[in-house]
């Protein structure tokens, strides 16, 4: 339920209804638009009471919501989101970013070598695993610590901001001194505790749906993280499993517009992991620009044979550079503003 103020509501009124709100066991979600404020009644939706909150001073309307996910709806908030990762605007008007970089941080020279290939390619994030899930315990399971440092070199070095994986609530703090976003991988999209843990952190967040998860299971986790306090929240489709066993995953494209038509966060599409064979990332990354993502993630390796995680679907720096061309004059013909610059965006 979302209470709307009277434009000329005073102060006074609204810090009534916020301690009626809180009286009855909810949490209050204040946004202050650009006329009025209008007040998300966050909890348990059959408890409360709509007519209890009409009779108060300086309030308009009271709004049911009608989703399962409140403060992720459109509803509740029309207008498209903006992110800013390290300066880097994402969503909104912004145009398409690109993140990119290796599946997994493998030593210095690795990841200085993609770093600045990407960065000259015109990524403007770079990603890196540092902890990663492996499905075999056998299999490399990241530098850790090691892998954030030189993470953090590599930023130092390029410029290029970074996001990284983190895997549990004790690690957010260790990976949030060194990354300017938390990536929640596929696996973990239900870690309620690390949700909330990451959404605690105030760090801007990318949260990967899980491979079985439903869009309304992917919303109410974002619900997670923005009723922690932190609305810097990316959502990224990574592909769903299906029968065909022809690609890795299958690229659910429909999820694109029917996550925007749902909510006003950024979404983006990862395609490596989406397709897991390096020849389908850029016709599917094509396809989802073309379908409204507001960016792409995407694994690039310069020797991707050598790769010790997912060397078949990632691209070298060549290819990736030929994708982000395409990818920008498909945004380009679809009508997307090509905005560098967002005035309303603030650096972080
Ligand atoms: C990754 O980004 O390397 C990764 C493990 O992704 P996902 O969680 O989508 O499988
Ligand atoms: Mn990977």
């Amino acid at each position: 339920m979302m209470i709307v103020m009277h434009a000329h509501a005073s102060e006074e009124d609204v810090q009534t209804v916020l301690q009626a709100v809180r009286r009855r066991g909810f949490q209050p979600h204040l946004s202050q638009g650009e006329e009025r404020v209008v007040i998300g009644v966050v909890g348990e939706a059959r408890r409360a009471e709509p007519d209890a909150f009409l009779r108060l001073p300086g309030v308009a309307r009271v709004v049911p919501l009608s989703s399962p996910y409140k403060l992720a709806s459109r509803e509740f908030h029309p207008a498209d989101r903006t992110v800013a990762v390290g300066g880097v605007p994402i969503g909104g008007r912004a145009e398409p970013v690109f993140m990119a970089g290796p599946c997994s941080v493998e030593s210095r020279s690795q990841l200085l070598e993609t770093a600045h290939a990407v960065k000259e390619a015109g990524a403007s994030i770079l990603r890196g695993g540092a902890f990663k899930p492996r499905t075999s315990p056998y299999s490399f399971q990241g530098l850790g610590e090691r892998g954030l440092e030189l993470l953090a070199e590599a930023r130092e070095a390029t410029g290029l901001p970074v996001v990284t994986e983190v895997m549990s609530p004790e690690r957010v703090p260790l990976v949030a001194r060194y990354a300017d976003m938390l990536q929640i991988g596929a696996r973990n999209m239900q870690n309620y505790a690390l949700l909330r843990a990451a959404g605690a952190s105030g760090k801007p967040i990318l949260l990967k749906r899980g491979m079985s998860a439903t869009l309304d299971e992917l919303l109410l986790a974002a619900e997670y993280i923005l009723s922690s306090g932190n609305e810097n929240l990316v959502l990224c489709e990574r592909g769903i499993r299906t029968f065909e066993t022809a690609t890795r995953n299958t690229t659910d494209i429909n999820a694109i517009p029917a996550l925007k038509a749902r909510t006003s966060l950024p979404v983006i599409l990862d395609p490596s992991h989406s397709t897991g064979h390096w020849a389908y990332v850029a016709p599917i990354a094509r396809a989802a620009i073309a379908a409204g993502a507001d960016g792409l993630i995407v694994e690039v390796h310069p020797r991707p044979a050598e790769a010790l995680s997912d060397g078949a679907q990632s691209l070298k720096p060549e290819r990736f550079a030929r994708l982000v061309a395409e990818a920008r004059a498909i945004a380009r013909a679809v009508g997307r503003e090509t905005l560098r610059e967002v005035p309303h965006v603030a650096a972080d």
